[in-house]
């Protein structure tokens, strides 16, 4: 079975995409290497990473959720916002995943339990906002935007002028449970994530096609506005068994009816 496939997008950021098509990123500097995510947990991630670098590789969790720590466990040092331990706890074991990709991913049913990874068993190493990893002639800076998560990291790679938005800013950001802010707070993230934008040219992301043009924040940005102010055309949906509303409407394929992209499911119960 092929678990991975991989493409460069320059010479120091690999995107490696899993067998459920969740995107991870390898970057890598002169002296060592950091993988930001670990995907959904099948195949043996670490053999894999092997194949595209020699350096020492440290792993980032860009936030809790099951299909981006599932293969920490073949890593000895991995960094993640402690504010995130309550979705890491419940979203890494194998019982929680096993049961959450049967109902999202039915076709998943292939692959056996035993083949699951476990989870990370080692302490994760804290992860804060302003953190910078240096990995020669390249530097990582984290970013809090709390949201989706409330120990939501996005991973700002300085000299490659890349960033990483994974699940914080997106073509369908989840503001779907407990864990997530409501509306009001998760527009002052993306304010605060705005004051980076000239630092960047490229936004990559964890899933879909992974990456975005520019505009993707400015679009989510107006999303959060069309909520508050009541503009919103609020589709009614469901993820997850959570009933959501969905700011923009949306055709069969999850586009935008104008074109645009970005888009929030929110869930009505929070308040906004
Ligand atoms: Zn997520």
């Amino acid at each position: 079975m092929v678990y991975f496939t991989s493409e460069k997008l320059t010479n120091r950021i690999t995107r490696i995409r899993d067998i459920l098509g969740t995107c991870l990123y390898l970057v890598e500097g002169d002296e060592k290497a950091c993988l930001l995510d670990t995907g959904d947990g099948y195949g043996n991630l670490k053999e894999y990473v092997e194949t595209l670098t020699h350096k020492p590789v440290f792993v980032v969790l860009t936030h809790g959720h099951l299909d981006h720590v599932g293969g920490a466990c073949f890593f000895d040092e991995v960094y993640m916002n402690s504010k995130d331990q309550a979705v890491y706890d419940e979203h890494s074991t194998v019982e929680f995943r096993y049961h959450r990709n049967q109902e999202k991913w039915p076709n998943i049913a292939e692959i056996p339990r035993e083949e699951y990874n476990p989870p990370y068993e080692g302490e994760l190493r804290e992860l804060h906002d302003g953190q910078i990893f240096d990995l020669g002639h390249c530097h990582i800076e984290m970013i809090g935007v709390p949201g989706h998560t409330q120990g939501m990291m996005c991973a700002l790679i300085q000299e490659e002028r890349y960033i990483v938005f994974g699940d914080a800013c997106g073509v369908f950001v989840l503001l779907h449970n407990d864990q997530s802010s409501n509306v009001s707070e998760y527009r002052k993230s993306l304010v605060r994530l705005k004051t980076y934008e000239d630092r960047y040219d490229y936004i990559i992301r964890n899933h879909g096609t992974g990456q975005s043009p520019k505009e993707l924040l400015d679009n989510v940005i107006e999303c959060c506005d069309a909520i508050l102010n009541g503009t919103a055309d609020n589709v009614e949906i469901e993820f997850a068994g959570e009933k959501l509303l969905l700011c923009k409407a949306v055709d069969g394929k999850n586009g935008r009816l104008d074109g645009k992209e970005g888009n929030i499911a929110y869930k009505k119960e929070k308040g906004i």
